[in-house]
């Protein structure tokens, strides 16, 4: 019999923690109401007892203090744990106090365990999320993103969200992604091509732009003005590379585009021109003084 109750049963009798039952006054393992497990498993005998709020009156047995459901736990303080207030937890209400700061908080109760029956309750972009319970009311993922950050919803970047609503969140100011500065632009602070032209993830043939990295500019055109033929450039009129302002874009074919930037080189080159002439003049002038004497 000894054998069967366990070293843990062996050491509360070798202490005196061990008290008889009331009903069979016997010497089993307690359960509650200072009952034995025999008799507390028959209802019946159970309620005829009322609950009791410290069934332990031997010194030099630490009961835990915790008072659950108007009951005294009957377990034995385990470990000296100082970081709780009581400094009086049996290894049960410990371990629920660390993992949950709440020593009442019982998720393997038959009511709050709730695993794998429902979905969770997060409705994200529209749809409700298909993943089953966690704990509490949110799957796996929503449960960590709410303990981590404390907002289930909370995401670091756009991975796996739509692409509408991703160029709601682009384009719509302000936000981290894009800030204006004195001319109006709309300067894109995210990933960028190699030639200056902020760049983005397009998945599907969305807005009728093919699937890749695509330039913002393209898509900001696309998503204000419509989707229009990929045949045509989109061109910048305020020449800033990074700019994805819809009122700065206009359409042009490629030669349209060639030409204009053919042309303000080009009268960038006059302007560089009449600065060396004027100079060149300058030193004609100092060369005939230097000549003379
Ligand atoms: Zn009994
Ligand atoms: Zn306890
Ligand atoms: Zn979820
Ligand atoms: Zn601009």
């Amino acid at each position: 019999m000894v054998g069967f109750l366990g070293r843990r049963v062996q050491r509360m009798r070798r202490r005196g923690a061990i008290v008889p039952c009331l009903h069979c006054s016997r010497d089993l393992r307690m359960m509650g109401r200072g009952l034995c497990h025999n008799c507390y498993r028959d209802k019946d005998i159970r309620l005829q007892y009322p609950k009791l709020v410290d069934a332990r009156t031997v010194i030099g047995f630490r009961q835990c203090t915790v008072v659950e459901d108007d009951e005294r736990c009957l377990n034995e303080v385990k470990f000296p744990m100082f970081k709780y207030d009581g400094n009086g937890l049996c290894s049960k209400h410990y371990q629920r106090w660390f993992m949950y700061h709440d020593v009442l908080q019982n998720f393997k109760h038959p009511k709050n365990r709730k695993r794998g029956v429902k979905p969770c309750v997060v409705v994200e972009f529209g749809e409700r999320c298909t993943e089953l319970i966690h704990m509490g009311d949110l799957c796996v993922k929503h449960y960590m993103r709410n303990r981590k950050h404390g907002d289930p919803l909370f995401k670091k970047n756009l991975f796996g969200v739509p692409f509408d609503k991703r160029c709601e969140l682009w384009f719509t100011l302000p936000n981290k992604y894009i800030s204006v500065n004195d001319q109006g632009c709309w300067i894109w602070h995210g990933c960028k091509e190699k030639k200056g032209y902020g760049s983005a993830m397009v998945n599907d043939n969305e807005l009728g732009i093919q699937p890749g990295r695509r330039p913002t500019h393209r898509i900001s055109y696309a998503y204000h003005h419509g989707p229009f033929d990929q045949v045509f450039r989109v061109h910048h009129e305020c020449n800033e590379k990074s700019c994805c302002n819809p009122e700065h874009l206009s359409l042009s074919t490629s030669a349209e585009n060639t030409a204009a930037a053919v042309l303000l080189r080009r009268e960038a080159n006059d302007e560089k021109v009449i600065v060396l002439e004027k100079e060149i003049k300058k030193l004609n002038k100092e060369i005939a003084i230097l000549k003379a004497a």
